[in-house]
């Protein structure tokens, strides 16, 4: 903000920074169309959530937006921006025109002007004119902060001269707070515990002198400005302040009142702009995140202080699966775009003091530091795979995202920088190798014979005898009629200290080993056995819904396993549903082409999961013997009510199904609106937290007032 010069009016040649918000593409388009030429620099954002997250990233001068968006309006999005930035000067262009905004205007002086749409370009061009103005007008203010607003930390051990500078800040009409420390210590002490705009050092101190005195400060100023007063007559000694971090030098024997005043300003401004070329030079330009070398950087910084205070320390690769077909199929924008939007995602995931990167491409890295509980790199990893699991939205299309995480733990999985990276990268690997969209943790597979894992392993074993193995059901209500039709059987496992543990976290080890083949026969048993009690107690129209993983489909006598728990719990096939994954089917193997023809031969039924979340062909849905398609819950989470109208994926979805003479179950049902949109579209069963979480002891006589 240094130098800037002031607008010279209707459409001034000042370059002027521009965020432009709007939820319909062509008006977007129109806005660039027009601005950019003028050699202003413009971004768009397609929403609220788009433009914070630019605006976290990049500083504006300009917020032109619309007023009534989907999400949030242009109202509440003006308020959440200046948060972030300010100075913002703001414009909302709008269609309505009877809305009494002016009211709004006084009492929100960032407002600065409403404009109706469609725009007249010269009322446009002045209305940001003036909001630039005001920005200006605004930041500059902001940076000529009066004396009496400063904080200033004086280390000086001789009490004259801390007078004398006192006396000389307390000139001209201000009187900025100064808190004298007279040792080095005392400073380092108090830059820990509080804060300073401005710290004045004397180079000779009793416990510090000259230059050491600057080595020991500068680290701890932060966010303060750090002046180096002196009375040596060492002529190095200013070029060396500057270079150990000082902002500036002043010899003790020229002060006066207005030099150390302009001395303060001069010194404030250059922090401010060095802080900002910091972080300029850490961060990755598309996302805002910590580049490479920072986060090398930082990652060296946490081992080694993890080393000292023997602490853990987590490393998290993330790294999007199937990115290269988007940028191939879509292009770079669109690429760009996921990039973005991803790492918004990852970032929502973590704490806000772990350190998140984007290593290059479409790699991520993510630094957990102080790890006391062993869990909790694996949590994280699973918050990230939830977060980053969705569609984004390109053009008139969309595209599904999901991720495969690798963690490394220090000391165990590498002590250096090189070592712990190297395992994190194999452990990525390693997930993306167990099938994708998953994480897996350097310790459970670099050796299959670690303590760690076969002490797991043997535990996941004695658990089906020792009914471990637990399963909890999930209600599907039918749409219309609102009554039960069936239930999903979702697998638990319980610890030994009864704690029960997520599939998502036992069942990739399960497949490793080839355990999920022996569990998967109890669960299909249970399954039946359950659904025999139901319908014993007259729920005779109940179904229930196995889940199959690929290693079990794959595994020898699977058909032999279904028809043996049929018979025994003397259930009709019908009732039973197999739940096998998108991705399986695709691999198009004879074998997978033959088990699915010889369970549609026993007459159950097959449901296709998570649909839509892989690259589906109509033609592999025609060819195979499915009864059901099971909308993936992106698809659910991302409805809105004013979608119904337009069209969204889900209703796509159902009407293909409907094509194909399939039933449509959409799943992850969370909400009444949800619940509303898939009642219009036609959807047959709804499933969801709405409507019913998994529970052990559900019963089928339970309604659910949700769908009424
Ligand atoms: P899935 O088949 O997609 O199962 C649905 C998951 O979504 C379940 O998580 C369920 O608890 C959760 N869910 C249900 N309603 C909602 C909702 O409204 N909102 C949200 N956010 N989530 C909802 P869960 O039980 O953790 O299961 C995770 C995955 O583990 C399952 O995904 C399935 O792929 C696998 N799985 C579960 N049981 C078995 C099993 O017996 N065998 C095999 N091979 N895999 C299983
Ligand atoms: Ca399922
Ligand atoms: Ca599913």
């Amino acid at each position: 903000m240094l130098g800037r010069s002031a607008p010279t009016g209707l459409g001034n040649t000042v370059s002027t920074r521009i965020l432009f918000v709007d939820d319909e593409p062509q008006v977007r388009n129109a806005f660039l169309r027009r601005f950019r030429s003028r050699g202003w620099s413009v971004d768009v954002a397609a929403g609220a959530d788009e433009a914070l997250r630019l605006l976290r990233t990049r500083e504006y001068e300009v917020l032109v937006t619309d007023l009534r968006m989907p999400k949030v309006d242009g109202l509440t999005l003006i308020e959440q921006a200046h948060t972030i930035q300010p100075f913002l000067g703001c414009v909302i262009v709008t269609g309505l025109p009877d809305l009494d905004l002016n009211s709004n205007l006084q009492r929100d002086s960032a407002i600065v002007s409403i404009l109706p749409k469609p725009w007249d370009e010269d009322d446009l061009l002045s209305a940001i004119d003036h909001a630039r103005a005001v920005y200006d007008e605004r930041s500059g203010r902001s940076a000529q902060t009066s004396n009496d607003e400063l904080t200033i930390l004086l280390i000086e051990d001789n009490p004259g001269d801390a007078m004398l500078v006192k006396r000389y800040l307390k000139t001209g009409s201000a009187a900025p707070h100064v808190v004298v420390a007279e040792r080095l210590s005392d400073a380092l002490d108090r830059l820990q515990n509080e804060s300073y705009d401005v710290v004045l050092a004397d180079l000779s101190l009793p416990d510090a002198r000259g230059l050491d005195c600057i080595r020991r400060l500068s680290p701890e100023a932060k966010d303060a400005a750090l002046i180096v007063l002196t009375g040596l007559e060492d002529e190095t000694i200013p070029v060396r302040a500057l270079n150990l971090g000082a902002q500036d030098y002043l010899p003790k024997g020229d002060l006066t009142g207005p030099l150390l005043t302009r001395a303060i300003r001069y010194a404030m401004e250059r922090k401010r702009v060095e802080q900002r070329m910091t972080t300029l030079a850490c961060r990755d330009a598309m996302t805002g995140l910590w580049n490479r070398a920072a986060f090398n950087d930082r990652l060296r910084h946490a081992l080694n202080r993890a080393k000292r205070s023997k602490e853990a320390v987590a490393l998290l690769f993330v790294d999007l699966d199937e990115f290269k077909p988007i940028n191939d199929t879509f292009g770079h924008d669109a690429g760009d775009l996921v990039i973005r939007d991803t790492a918004a995602r990852i970032q929502d995931a973590v704490r806000e003091y772990d350190v998140v990167a984007r290593l290059g491409g479409d790699e991520f890295a993510v630094l957990i530091t102080q790890v006391d509980d062993p869990t909790t790199p694996s949590i994280v990893a699973q918050r990230i795979l939830e977060n980053v699991t969705g569609r984004i939205p390109i053009g008139n299309a969309s595209v599904a995202v999901t991720a495969s995480v690798g963690i490394a733990c220090s000391p165990e999985a590498g002590e250096t920088p090189e070592q712990l990276v190297k395992s994190a990268d194999f452990a990525m690997y390693a997930a993306k190798r167990g099938g994708r969209n998953m994480y897996r943790s350097f310790e459970d597979v670099d050796d299959p014979r670690s303590a760690r894992r076969q002490s797991l392993v043997a535990d996941l074993r004695a658990s089906l005898d020792q009914d471990r193995y637990v399963l909890h059901y999930q209600p599907q209500f039918g749409l219309w009629s609102g009554k039960p039709v069936g239930a999903e059987a979702l697998l638990r496992w319980r610890r030994e200290d009864g704690s029960l543990v997520s599939p998502a976290e036992f069942i990739p080890l399960l497949e490793e080993t080839g355990l999920i083949v022996d569990v998967g026969a109890y669960v299909l048993q249970e399954a039946c056995r359950r659904l025999a009690r139901w319908h014993a107690d007259g729920a005779t129209h109940m179904r229930v819904s196995v889940n199959l993983s690929a290693k079990q489909f794959d595994s020898e006598g699977l058909t032999q396993i279904v028809d043996a728990a049929i018979r025994e719990a003397g259930i009709p096939p019908p009732a039973l549903e197999l739940e096998i994954t998108e991705s399986l089917v695709m691999r198009d193997t004879q074998i997978t082409e033959r088990t699915l023809r010889e369970i549609a031969d026993l007459g159950v039924r097959i449901a296709l999961d998570d649909f839509g979340t892989g690259y589906s062909s109509l033609a592999y849905l025609e060819r195979f013997d499915v009864d059901v398609l099971k909308i993936d819950r992106s698809f659910v989470s991302s409805l809105r009510p004013d979608q119904a109208k337009r069209g969204s994926l889900a209703s796509a979805i159902i009407d293909l199904g409907h094509r194909l003479g399939l039933e449509v179950v959409a799943e992850g049902v969370e909400t009444t609106e949800q619940l509303d949109c898939l009642r219009a579209d036609g959807c047959d069963v709804v499933q969801g937290y709405l409507l019913g979480r998994p529970s052990e002891a559900w019963s089928p006589h339970v309604i659910t007032s949700a769908c009424a």
